[in-house]
């Protein structure tokens, strides 16, 4: 099933990406109960009404991003952290990924995953992603995997200049959109039609 996996992106998404998921093991951030599905390509149910995305959504959204050595990310909506993990993978020891769930349990279930999974880069944090994580701010990439009614204006503030932003915006049909922070302001590209669960917070949807 992983091989069909990675077979399926090989051409249509660059080399860097595929070989970071050949690496990160997606069988460790699904349960335990349908571990054997963990490369079809589709979202899964991981608790609490969550689920982690589609192997060509994670690979679409991280070629989107260009994510280089050493970067630092902020990555909203952890699930399982298996996207967390990808992006890890690309950025490098040198490089940081800092993922905001708003679900505690989830909180503890990514943590666990990782641990697992033996990656050291990533933390997670408790909280509404759509505020951001200023903290730790300014950042060279921001990953989004939950739809945002707009895209919110903290976490574009919280961009380097240079840097770039992928987020599901809409209400009834949504669409993945890049936002790329530049010195004039904020230039943005159109990338389909997504279906994502919504980001709920004070810059996202309202429960
Ligand atoms: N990236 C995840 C993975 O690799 O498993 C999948 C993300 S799932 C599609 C979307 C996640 O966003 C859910 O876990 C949900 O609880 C979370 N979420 C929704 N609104 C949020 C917010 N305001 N802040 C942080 N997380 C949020």
């Amino acid at each position: 099933m992983k091989d069909e996996m990675l077979k399926m992106l090989r051409g249509n998404i660059s080399d860097r990406v595929v070989e970071a998921m050949e690496r990160t093991p997606r069988e460790l951030f699904v349960p335990e109960s349908i571990r054997y599905m963990a490369y079809e390509d589709h979202p899964l149910p991981i608790g609490e009404g969550q689920t982690i995305s589609a192997p060509h959504m994670v690979a679409i959204m991280c070629d989107v991003l260009d994510l280089r050595d050493g970067m630092k990310v902020l990555d909203v909506g952890t699930g399982s952290g298996y996207h967390a993990a990808v992006m890890a993978d690309l950025v490098g020891p040198e490089g940081h990924v800092y993922s905001i769930e708003r679900i505690p349990e989830l909180v503890v279930y990514a943590r666990r995953n990782l641990r697992e999974a033996g990656i050291e880069n990533v933390t997670v944090v408790e909280g509404d992603g759509s505020c951001g994580l200023p903290d730790h701010a300014p950042y060279d990439r921001i990953n989004v995997a939950a739809t945002a009614p707009k895209v919110p204006e903290p976490l574009k503030e919280q961009l380097k200049v240079g840097g770039k932003l992928v987020i599901p915006v809409g209400t009834c049909y949504q669409e993945l959109v890049l936002v790329i922070r530049t010195d004039r302001g904020f230039d943005l590209e159109h990338h389909g039609g997504v279906v994502f669960v919504p980001l709920i917070g004070d810059h996202g949807f309202e429960i």
